[in-house]
């Protein structure tokens, strides 16, 4: 073994540098958060071959004095944290003190800075060498820091190998810029690269200028079929867009979640948002977001990882359970009812999307918008002829008979009679769509899909009133734990209790299973049991017994529905809509496939290009 000795400040930040610059888009993002800490209100952001050959970063903030810059090229320096409490309610981006010198020590990188905005000259640093020395010299440069950074890697050409083509560089670093730009609508940001400019995004904090900021880095179908949500529950705020269920995406690539304004990837909110997404999403879909949760520095711990991806809240649970109930409760109210006012019309270029690809398709958004909760009664029953079949599910009662009479027959809509918002139905396309007429014009019902929801949250629905019917096992099954699940199953015994299940402790390392849902019976229990505890170890809260419970019962009513090619009557129809406004989440099948979709006048104006 050779002696011990101390490495040179260079090799020790390259080393740094492994944590933190990963690629180009590392380095706009160490760069970037130091002009919002520093409080500017403009970033131009210039960059050439993918970022590996030139970023350069200009801002408008404080800037630094002459002799300040050889600081904070220095490693743990820092002007953010002074002491452990400050590190405890850290409320700026940056704190650790070592993105400059670990981006200093694998590029060529000079500061250009100036504190004053009184004419006086700036001054320029660069650091050079084994112990990256500092050159200082004086610069013009108006008040604020521009931080140049050439040539990434030229000294580390391991790291260098790395890289990929600067076209997927490139896209990784632009992502990077959405996310800060998504984090302060305050601020003003632009990107060029190879001279193009490719973002050039206006300050501003109204709502209509939030959505737009939005709409343009998510795109403006996003923006069409997004709910904005917002819930204070104090200490915990959480405001944004959430897509609705029918505008999934294949991949999780349009998910953004802030903490404080900060970007995060975080299991434990993923986790609650894929639950109050569960019984609405298309199976194996995304859902797609722009959420921002804002609660009290102390309570979040973000010195968890040096990219600060992750962070670590104090009260896990908490967070989770609110996370959840607020957008699920969201979800939940979607109805076919006020459109979504605002955001279609601000976007105006009325583009929609095709709502399981995501892909642009035609002229013209969805209808779609939300309604105050109702009181999520199990409905009146429909039309016999649609409902009959349901009669075989437990819980729906025979009697739910409808008095025709009441329904109307074929009305013509005038535009201002009081109108049901999916309207009345006029007729029935290939015993598949019903067609109706509403105030905007036409709506298109995919009937069984539509009745299967129905079905499915009224069987719900008599579930919670009737409790869930749970036969005790001939025998007992004994399941082998560790101590901590033992504690966790004997916590949440009252969870069990209300799902139909007895768990019972039989030893320091050991439960057994008395008592199981009746339709759970041909499930692996004993995989579910494990399943829920390591939840509630991790999240605090498991909805996988309702889920498999859930699962039942949607089959149940997939079976009980309305079968495509069923002849129904025009007030069968309308019982059908009328339903569908009454019901929870009916904007889509229990499989997450859209119910309905709306065609205005308007769009069937320009079909047929009327009124140019
Ligand atoms: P940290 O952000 O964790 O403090 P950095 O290495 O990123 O560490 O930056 C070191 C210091 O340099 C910062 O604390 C700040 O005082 C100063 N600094 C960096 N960039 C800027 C900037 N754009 N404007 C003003 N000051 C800056
Ligand atoms: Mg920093």
């Amino acid at each position: 073994m050779p002696r011990i000795q101390l490495l040179s400040p260079r090799l020790a930040n390259q080393i740094a540098a492994g944590e933190v610059v990963e690629r180009p888009a590392s380095v706009v993002k160490e760069v970037l958060e130091n002009s919002l800490d520093a409080g500017a209100t403009r970033v131009e952001i210039d960059v050439e071959a993918g970022g590996s050959k030139l970023i350069r970063i200009r801002d408008n903030g404080g800037g630094m004095a002459a002799e300040d810059l050889p600081l904070a090229l220095a490693r743990h320096a820092t002007s953010k944290i002074a002491s452990l409490e400050d590190l405890e309610r850290v409320g700026s981006l940056g704190f650790r003190g070592e993105a400059l010198a670990s981006i200093g020590s694998v590029s060529r990188l000079t500061l250009t800075s100036n504190p004053a905005d009184d004419g006086s000259e700036g001054s320029s640093a660069a650091c050079e060498g084994r112990d990256m020395e500092v050159l200082l010299r004086p610069a013009p440069h108006p008040r604020g820091t521009t931080v140049e950074v050439r040539d990434l890697f030229f000294n580390t050409p391991a790291r260098r190998k790395f890289l990929r083509t600067e076209k997927t560089e490139f896209s990784h670093l632009e992502e990077v810029v959405k996310r800060l730009a998504l984090s302060r609508f305050d601020v003003a940001f632009s990107l060029r690269h190879n001279g193009r400019v490719l973002h050039n995004l206006k300050p501003g904090d109204s709502q209509a200028e939030r959505q737009r900021r939005v709409a343009t880095i998510c795109g403006p179908a996003f923006m069409e079929q997004a709910l904005y949500i917002e819930t204070d529950q104090p200490p915990l705020k959480l405001w944004g867009w959430v897509g609705l269920p029918t505008f999934s995406r294949s991949q999780a690539d349009l998910q953004y979640f802030f903490v404080n304004g900060r970007i995060i990837r975080d299991r434990l909110v993923a986790h609650a948002v894929k639950q109050a997404y569960r019984d609405v999403l298309y199976h194996g879909r995304h859902p797609a977001f722009v959420l921002y949760l804002e609660l009290d520095p102390a309570q979040v711990d973000v010195n968890v990882h040096p990219t600060k991806h992750e962070v670590r809240f104090r009260d896990g649970r908490a967070v989770h359970n609110f996370i959840f109930s607020s957008l699920h409760r969201a979800l939940a109210d979607v109805r076919p009812g006020d459109q979504q006012a605002d955001s279609s019309a601000d976007l105006g270029d009325g583009t929609a999307v095709d709502t399981l690809t995501g892909e642009i398709t035609r002229q013209g958004g969805l209808a779609w918008g939300i309604q105050p909760a109702s009181s999520g009664s199990a409905g009146t029953g429909g039309a016999a002829a649609y409902r009959g079949q349901a009669g075989a599910a437990p819980g729906l009662a025979a009697e739910q008979v409808r008095d025709y009479g009441r329904v109307h027959g074929l009305p013509a809509v005038d535009a201002d009679e009081e109108v049901p918002p999916l309207g009345y139905a006029l007729a029935q396309l290939r015993g598949i769509y019903i067609l109706a007429e509403n105030a905007r014009g036409l709506v298109l019902v995919d009937m069984h899909a539509a009745h299967e929801r129905i079905t499915y949250e009224r069987l719900k629905t008599a579930r919670a009133h009737e409790g869930i019917r749970s036969q005790p096992l001939l025998v007992p099954r004994a399941v082998a734990v560790s101590q901590r699940e033992v504690q966790v199953a004997a916590e949440h015994g009252d969870l069990f209790q209300r799902l139909g299940m007895v768990v019972e402790v039989a030893g320091d390392e050991s439960l057994v299973i008395r008592q199981i849902p009746v339709s759970l019976r041909d499930s692996n229990v004993e995989q579910l049991l494990r399943d829920v505890l390591a939840d509630l170890i991790e999240f605090g809260s498991s909805d996988r017994i309702e889920g498999h419970l859930d699962e039942i019962l949607s089959t149940m009513a997939c079976h009980g529905s309305v079968r495509a090619n069923r002849r129904l009557t025009i007030p069968e129809m309308n019982a059908l809509l009328r339903d569908m406004e009454e019901t929870e989440r009916s904007g889509q099948c229990n499989h997450g496939r859209p119910t309905w979709t709306q065609l205005s006048v308007e769009e069937l104006d320009r079909l047929f290009l009327r009124g140019r």
